[in-house]
C-alpha cells in the first residue's frame, strides 16, 4: 500500500482556454478513500489522469508511496483504475474479465484463479464466472469492472464515476458495499464524482474542487457543517445551503424588516454587510420567532421539505415527517445560533 502526494500541479489542454487544473496539492494517506468532486468541468478528472499517467502535467509532482511517478508509464506506477466506461470485454467471460490484468502482469495461474474468486466472492460474483458479460444486469456489469481492478492488488485504486450507469437505488446499493469492500482491502483509494451525496457517502475525506483547484477539503461532516466558502456550502447537501443577506445593527441581524440577534462575534462589526447560511434541517419550526409563507411542502417520507418565502427571500426548511403544511399557510421558524454560518458577501469566504 501506498499513500499519494500531488504537489502543485498545472494541467492546460492545447485548445483549453483555462486551467484544466491550477496548482492543485493534496494528500493521499496510506489506506485512504479520498473524493474528489465538483461541479461539471471543475478538473476532477484531469486530476485523477494525472495519477493515473494518462495525462502529462504541465508542471507538478505526483509521488506514490513516496516515490516521484510524475514521468513514469502509468503501467509503471502500481496501480488499478475503474472509469466510467468501464470496459469488460464481451467476448470474455467474468472470470477472465476479472483476471485480465493479472493475465497481463503475467502473474502465474493458481493465484490468478485464486484472486479471482476472491474478488468474485468480494463483489457477489461467485454465481456468474461462467457468464458472459451480455448476461448480466449493468449492475453485475459494474461489479465486474471493480473486481478486475481489486483482484489486481494494487498499491491505490483510482476511480472516475464507477457508479454512473447504475439506477438511482442500485447506485445506492453499490455504494455502500463497495464502501464496506474497499474498507476491508484497505487499499488508498481516489474517487471521482460529481454526486455530493456519493462523495460525503463514501469518502473518509472529501475534496471539492472548483474551476481547477481545491477549494476545500476535509472528513464529510467537517466540510458540509463548516464549508470555507459559500460555494462549498451551496455545493454540498440536499437541498444545498440557504443563503440570506443581512446587515449587523446593534447587536442584531437586520434582514429587510426583520432582525434577529446576531452572535457576539458578529456585533463588533457594526453595519457590517454578511451573507448568512442556514442548512434547511437547522431551522427550527418548532419555536416562534420569524414567519413566512408556505410555497411548497413536499413529503420525501422521512420529513417534509417546505419552501417558504420570508423577508430573506425563499428559505427552504426541512421539518419532521408528521409536519402539516400546505402552499400558503403560514408558518413559524427560527434559527438556533448553532446552525447559523456568516460568509463575505464579496468574497464568499466563511467569517
Ligand atoms: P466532468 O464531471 O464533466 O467529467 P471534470 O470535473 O472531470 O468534469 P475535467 O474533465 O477534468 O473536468 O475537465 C476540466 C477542464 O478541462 C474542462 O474545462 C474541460 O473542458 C477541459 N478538458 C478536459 N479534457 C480536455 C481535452 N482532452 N482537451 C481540451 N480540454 C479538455
Amino acid at each position: 500500500m501506498a499513500g499519494v502526494t500531488v504537489s502543485n500541479l498545472v494541467k492546460t489542454y492545447p485548445s483549453g482556454s483555462r486551467r484544466a487544473t491550477d496548482d492543485v496539492s493534496l494528500e493521499v494517506a496510506d489506506g485512504e478513500f479520498l473524493v474528489l468532486v465538483g461541479p461539471s468541468g471543475c478538473g476532477k478528472t484531469t486530476l485523477l489522469r494525472m495519477v493515473a499517467g494518462l495525462e502529462v502535467p504541465d508542471s507538478g509532482t505526483v509521488t506514490i508511496g513516496g516515490r516521484d511517478v510524475t514521468r513514469l508509464p502509468a503501467r509503471e506506477r502500481g496501480l488499478s483504475m475503474v472509469f466510467q466506461s468501464y470496459a469488460i470485454f464481451p467476448h470474455l467471460r467474468v472470470r477472465d474479465n476479472i483476471g485480465f490484468g493479472l493475465r497481463m502482469r503475467k502473474i502465474d495461474k493458481a493465484t490468478i484463479t485464486e484472486r479471482v474468486e476472491r474478488a468474485a466472492d468480494l463483489l457477489d460474483l461467485t454465481d456468474y464466472l461462467d457468464r458472459y458479460p451480455a448476461q448480466l444486469s449493468g449492475g453485475q456489469r459494474q461489479r465486474v469492472a471493480v473486481a478486475r481492478a481489486i483482484a489486481v492488488d494494487a498499491d491505490v485504486l483510482l476511480m472516475d464515476e464507477p457508479l454512473s450507469n447504475l439506477d438511482a437505488l442500485l447506485r445506492m446499493q453499490f455504494r455502500a458495499e463497495l464502501k464496506k469492500i474497499v474498507a476491508r482491502l484497505g487499499t488508498t483509494t481516489l474517487y471521482v464524482t460529481h454526486d455530493q451525496a456519493e462523495a460525503m457517502s463514501l469518502g473518509d475525506r472529501v475534496a471539492v474542487l472548483r474551476d481547477g483547484k481545491i477549494i476545500q477539503a476535509g472528513a464529510p461532516m467537517e466540510v458540509y457543517d463548516e464549508p470555507s466558502d459559500r460555494f462549498v456550502g451551496g455545493f454540498l447537501g440536499a437541498p444545498p445551503m440557504n443563503f440570506f443577506d443581512a446587515v449587523v445593527q446593534d447587536g442584531r441581524l437586520v434582514v429587510g424588516d426583520v432582525s434577529l440577534e446576531a452572535p457576539e462575534r458578529l456585533a463588533s462589526w457594526p453595519d457590517k454587510k454578511v451573507t448568512v447560511g442556514i442548512r434547511a434541517e437547522n431551522v427550527a419550526v418548532d419555536r416562534p420567532g420569524l414567519s413566512g409563507e408556505v410555497e411548497v411542502a413536499e413529503p420525501t417520507g422521512a420529513a417534509v421539505l417546505l419552501t417558504v418565502r420570508w423577508a430573506g427571500g425563499e428559505l427552504k426548511i426541512q421539518a419532521g415527517a408528521g409536519f402539516r403544511a400546505a402552499a400558503g399557510d403560514r408558518v413559524d421558524f427560527h434559527f438556533p445560533g448553532t446552525g447559523l454560518r456568516f460568509f463575505d458577501p464579496e468574497t464568499g469566504l466563511a467569517l
